[in-house]
């Protein structure tokens, strides 16, 4: 056997689960031990430094150099009770993941000698070289400076020795440099128009918060057979490898027990979680063999972001521990389903009421109907930024896959929900309505708490599914920034609120009555977006069909998908909802062209590197064994027995040639493919280039090597197989 794949077996039968214990029996001894929140604040903070975080928090009021000053001292303070050395301004680049760079506390008093400082100025604001960042030529590499500047709506919190201060990532221009900005701006503008909507029905109610609840799939795989994996360990995913001949089929994983050394990988991950404030409640198996998943309890989103960007990051580092690698790809093994990340999204008031669940009374329905219908209405009307939201290389594979939400998007609402809009709608009239139409209406409306109640119905092939009291946006890859669909749908939602509102207005200038005004538009929006209801199944083939007799989009190129980022309709979202500006709107499609072909382009160097120094190799050895043994035969044998005897063994030599010369011709075509490609200096056209004419060579190649591993003696096979990868842990 291959040393590197006979060493990683053997590391396997060493492994242990580790012994993990929390610091303390009580959860609440120890959550957020780690986080400068409201509390900590109350205690290492003057009063007015305090006040001054608060008013900041709640009323984005600006902070003061000298309060800043406090506000820094205290946070030492707190930091050193830790034992931190150092501090880092964390943000969100335009990669995956989250950037950080540390500096120490350390500097030079005015008579030279060493003290330890953060002062006010730093903890607002820092200037790291960002030129090595994607910025889709938003800054002229002569002037490199980035800037990164505190939000405080997120509290700084401490990683091993390091105190973290989460921030926006911006140009020396002030254009957005991050996910976390727009974001912002997004969950500002749903807050505005979200707010105005409510009041047409409730004036207490003066903010609108929109909630976040995501659930993070994973796989996990020893690490010893990760290391001996190139391709998992520079692509995050297998580009190679026969299927198992078990794999997901049993349907045994799903909510089966958990095995200990996973288990203690947990353990671990959720102590360190709740240190951080991160309140991660559930977890179980996956479909899949090795599969995960883990879910917190909703919180803001903008800080529901920043803690699952840090849990990825925990992730990473606390499997490494525990003798495991952590694949966040969205699809690691062919053939067995990929992970995705389900954005639970809603918007709350705060007067505490969650506007995606019925209310007590038809006042309350009225409020839930209303934004209900223009979730509809934003969806049907955005079905092509939303898809662009979630559009990535890894993605691909996992959309359509029979196992995730297809590239279409529709809406599941449940068949008494959807069946009591329809009535709705019919009831609904354009002349003045009765007062017995009216009172009908209203006895319908407030049936919502029961419908809902019975609906129990969860239909799990659906993109966007409302389940209760919330939306789910299912298609969401795992390895994605859940800002990049967050500043999508609340940026569209505002935009659809903004407009609902403003055809209620004019109705009730033209002299109809308030209710009535309302009725008339929720009715026909109800009617305009019927399209994107869909209760069925929507991994069938039937769907396909059915959405595009509906005139739905369905589109499977990444290049494609990411092209609507820029159309009309949602330059007049994110532009019009000052999202984004004209020039961050281009840079950012500009980014992830280049995110997706230099992902494409790896793979693609990857994989040829593999073929030919990897597999190819071995293939001939085999091949050269097999022609040893058929010398042998004819020694032995006359010319008829040996025709007989040998006949298998020609044709798997010939069998493998054909194979090996395929090989060697496919990855030689695909380097010119990509040679082509790489000439592009579009960032457009080049992607389009790598998705058509890099990325198919990806899949026959692979053919070919998934059947000589079928083939090839399993003694000499370099890498790990799915099988071994998939059951060891
Ligand atoms: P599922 O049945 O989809 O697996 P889970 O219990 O795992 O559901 O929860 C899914 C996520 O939805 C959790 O993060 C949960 O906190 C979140 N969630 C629940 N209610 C809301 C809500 N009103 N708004 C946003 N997220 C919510
Ligand atoms: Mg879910």
């Amino acid at each position: 056997m291959s040393k590197l794949r006979f060493y990683a077996l053997q590391e396997l039968t060493h492994r242990q689960a580790l012994e993990v214990t929390p610091p303390s029996n009580k959860l609440s001894d120890y959550y957020a031990s780690h986080v400068f929140d409201q509390k900590k604040m109350q205690e290492y903070l003057p009063k007015e430094a305090y006040r001054a975080v608060t008013d900041a928090i709640d009323k984005g009021a600006p902070i003061s150099r000298e309060m800043a000053d406090l506000i820094a001292n205290g946070m030492k303070s707190w930091a050193k009770s830790l034992n931190v050395t150092h501090y880092t301004h964390w943000f969100q680049p335009l990669t995956d993941g989250t950037a950080e760079k540390h500096d120490g506390f350390i500097e030079f008093s005015d008579d030279g000698d060493v003290i330890e400082r953060f002062s006010g100025k730093l903890l607002i604001q820092q200037e790291p070289d960002a030129s090595s960042f994607p910025n889709g030529g938003i800054r002229n590499t002569f002037e490199a400076r980035g800037y990164t500047a505190w939000d405080v709506s997120s509290p700084a919190f401490v990683v091993d020795t390091t105190l973290c201060i989460p921030t926006i990532f911006i140009s020396y221009t002030g254009e957005a440099l991050d996910y976390k900005t727009p974001l912002l701006k997004a969950l500002a503008a749903v807050d505005k128009a979200a707010t105005e909507v409510c009041q047409l029905f409730d004036k207490n109610i003066t903010k609108v918060f929109a909630n976040l609840g995501w659930e993070q799939e994973y796989f996990l795989v020893d690490l010893a057979l990760y290391s001996a994996r190139p391709d998992l360990c520079l692509t995050g995913r297998t580009l190679m490898g026969h299927s198992s001949a078990k794999d997901q089929q049993l349907e045994d994983h799903y909510f089966g027990s958990i095995p200990p050394r996973v288990t203690a990988f947990m353990k671990e991950l959720e102590i360190e979680c709740h240190k951080l404030g991160i309140p991660v409640k559930t977890r179980h198996n996956e479909v899949a063999p090795n599969q995960f998943e883990l879910a917190p309890i909703y919180e803001n989103a903008n800080l529901a972001n920043d803690h699952n960007q840090l849990v990825m990051d925990l992730m990473k580092r606390i499997a490494r521990k525990h003798q495991f690698a952590v694949l966040l790809h969205e699809k690691p093994f062919s053939g067995v389903n990929g992970s995705g990340k389900h954005n639970n999204w809603s918007l709350c008031t705060d007067t505490g009421v969650n506007l995606f669940a019925p209310g007590r009374n038809p006042k309350g329905n009225m409020l839930f109907l209303t934004f209900l219908v223009n979730v509809l209405m934003m969806v049907y009307k955005n079905q092509n930024l939303l898809r662009a939201s979630i559009a990535s290389a890894g993605n691909c594979y996992r959309l359509g896959a029979n196992e995730a939400p297809p590239s279409i998007l529709s809406i599941f609402l449940g068949s008494q929900l959807s069946y009591m809009l329809d009535e709705i709608a019919k009831q609904v009239t354009d002349s003045k309505m009765t007062p017995e139409e009216k009172t009908t209406l209203k006895l319908g409306i407030g049936r919502i708490p029961e419908i809902l109640l019975d609906n129990t119905d969860r239909n799990r092939t659906s993109p966007f599914a409302f389940t209760g009291n919330r939306f789910e946006f299912r298609a969401a890859g795992s390895s994605s920034n859940c800002a990049a669909s967050m500043i999508v749908i609340n940026a569209a939602m505002a935009n659809q609120l903004n407009e609902f509102k403003a055809s209620v207005d004019k109705l009730m200038e033209e002299g109809v009555g308030k209710d009535e005004a309302i009725f008339r538009i929720l009715k026909e929006m109800i009617i305009t977006s019927e399209p994107i209801r869909f209760e069925g199944d929507g991994y069938s083939d039937e769907w396909k069909e059915e959405a595009a007799r509906r005139g739905l989009s369905n589109i499977a190129c990444v290049p494609e998908a990411l092209l609507h980022y820029t159309d009309a309709q949602s330059r007049s979202v994110l532009l019009g909802e000052k999202v984004f500006n004209e020039s961050e709107l281009n840079s950012r499609l500009e980014v992830e062209f280049e995110k997706f072909t230099k992902k494409v382009q790896i793979e693609s160097r990857v994989l040829g590197d593999l073929a030919i120094n990897h597999i190819v190799p071995i293939a001939v050895i085999y091949q050269n064994r097999l022609l040893d043994n058929l010398r042998g035969l004819k020694e032995v044998f006359s010319p008829e027995e040996y025709e007989t005897l040998s006949l298998d063994r020609r044709e798997l030599v010939r069998e493998i040639s054909h194979r090996v010369t395929a090989i060697k011709t496919l990855v030689r075509d695909m380097t010119e493919a990509r040679k082509a490609a790489n000439h592009k200096t579009c960032h457009e056209e080049k992607a389009f280039a790598y998705e058509k004419t890099v990325r198919p060579y990806l899949e026959q190649i692979r053919d070919h090597i998934d059947s000589l591993e079928m083939e090839v003696d399993d003694e000499i096979w370099p890498l790990p197989k799915y099988r071994e990868l998939l059951f060891n842990k």
